[in-house]
């Protein structure tokens, strides 16, 4: 029960109005604490609730404020836009009973709108570091009264090479009196230094191991031959699974765009989302899947950040992701909130020794499917390892003389996919870390 919380009776009237009735574990372990006014550190999946567990707690502080409004008094940072869009929403969701105002600001969008919306001063301000600080820099943004800082989705913010900026903005904010940071992931050695600086004594709340994600979704695994296989399976499974909203997960733009071509060419309604997209396109397409326009989403990974949207409930890997973390990401977007989801990644040869890493990395197996009808002749490698991995050839030992010819004729071992990242030594570690991006795809 939410009444169970210290929060306002505003706010509790907009969380009855919402219809959540119980709150989820990352709530009832986060909400107290944070009104208590402690800084927190989170770990939590995408799709736990976590946008209500910082929100209600930020509300709550500003609900009473008898101030007229001149300040802003929140500030609420995140990697995407489509995220931010979210993330307002659901404040204003939750502030209708109240007088409390939030503003946007990211990328993409109008400057001097936005200046202007500044003028006005929000309470609270929901954005992306970068074009935060473009609006900083212009002189048009005050930070000095913000009282509470929230990192949502930090591990990506760092991971998208914007450590600086939402470091450089947190020391914008000096009377601030608490910080939330939230992430999917663990993180790595960036995201403990960013704690160490950010952070005052916080609490931890680990709200989830990898090896408990997504217990609502049943996660297969189709081998391939290649990549026009690959397309076949989609379209098998397009055609014949049960689902309301499917997205499609590819590692480039060139295979988002080459595979909504397919997909439209045989009549399938679908949208394509990476950062080639203007933020028109990539507005529509979210607008458009979620209406039901479009049953289909083909996008890349940092494009489809932060995507909500009710009824997703079929994920296809067309490659794998390049690490547990992403794998992680990519199927939080189905299985949300309770429901029931399907996320099958298609292997060819070149994606097993990764595969089976995430699967390691998860301490799950994924479940091994295989279609009758589009069934291929690759079965995955002929020998695995302990690990899961392909067992290669033993490489011959060259030291004798006159071996050399042995060695020459040997057949070349399975050959690593270009630019394919190799999974790491003992398959545990997240694989690689996508290269920091100065913006959002
Ligand atoms: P989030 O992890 O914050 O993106 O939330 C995922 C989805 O779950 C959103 O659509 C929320 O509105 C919804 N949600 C969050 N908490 C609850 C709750 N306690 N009861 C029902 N739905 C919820």
């Amino acid at each position: 029960m939410f009444s169970q919380f210290a929060l306002h009776e505003r706010l509790l009237k907009a969380v009855a109005a919402l219809n959540f009735e119980e709150p989820t574990p990352v709530q009832a372990a986060a909400i107290p604490l944070a009104l208590q006014g402690r800084d927190l550190r989170v770990t939590a999946k995408t799709g736990s609730g976590k946008t209500a567990a910082f929100v209600l707690p930020v509300l709550n502080r500003l609900v009473d404020l008898k101030q007229k409004r001149v300040e802003i008094r929140a500030l609420v940072l995140l990697p995407t836009r489509e995220l931010a869009q979210q993330t307002l929403k659901e404040i204003e969701r939750f502030a209708q009973f109240t007088f409390i105002k939030a503003g946007m600001i990211t990328g993409g969008e109008d400057f001097k709108e936005q200046a202007a919306m500044l003028r006005k001063v929000p309470d609270i301000l929901v954005g992306t570091p970068g074009r935060m600080l473009e609006q900083l820099n212009a002189g048009n943004l005050k930070l000095e009264h913000v009282q509470v800082v929230v990192l949502d989705e930090a591990d990506r913010m760092l991971d998208m090479g914007f450590s600086e900026d939402v470091e450089r903005l947190c020391g914008e904010c000096p009377n601030r009196e608490q910080t939330l940071l939230f992430s999917a992931t663990t993180g790595g050695a960036g995201l403990r230094d960013m704690i160490g600086k950010v952070l005052k004594d916080p609490e931890h709340l680990m709200l989830n191991t990898v090896s408990q994600l997504n217990d609502g979704t049943r996660q297969q695994i189709i081998t391939a031959d290649h990549n026009q296989h690959k397309e076949q399976i989609i379209q098998w499974l397009l055609a014949n699974e049960t689902y309301q909203k499917a997205i499609i997960f590819t590692n480039t733009r060139v295979m988002a765009d080459r595979i909504y071509g397919h997909l439209v060419a045989k009549d399938i309604k679908a949208f394509v989302l990476h950062g080639d997209k203007d933020q028109k396109d990539r507005k529509l397409a979210i607008e458009r899947l979620k209406q039901g326009g479009a049953k289909v989403l083909v996008a890349t990974d940092v494009a489809a950040r932060g995507l909500d949207v009710d009824g997703l409930d079929l994920v296809i890997n067309f490659d794998m992701p390049r690490s547990g973390d992403e794998y992680v990401h990519r199927i939080g977007r189905t299985g949300r909130a309770g429901n029931e989801g399907l996320a099958v990644s298609l292997i060819c040869h070149g994606d097993w020794n990764l595969m089976s890493s995430i699967e390691r990395y998860l301490k799950q197996s994924f479940e091994r499917r295989v279609i009758k009808e589009v069934k291929g002749t690759y079965t995955g490698p002929k020998k695995v390892k302990a690990s899961g991995k392909a067992a290669g050839v033993k490489k011959k030992k060259a030291d004798k003389k006159g071996d050399k010819k042995v060695v020459a004729k040997r057949k070349p071992t399975a050959k690593p996919k270009p630019n394919a990242p190799l999974a790491s030594a003992d398959g545990l570690a997240p694989l690689k870390r996508r290269k920091p991006a100065p913006t959002a795809e």
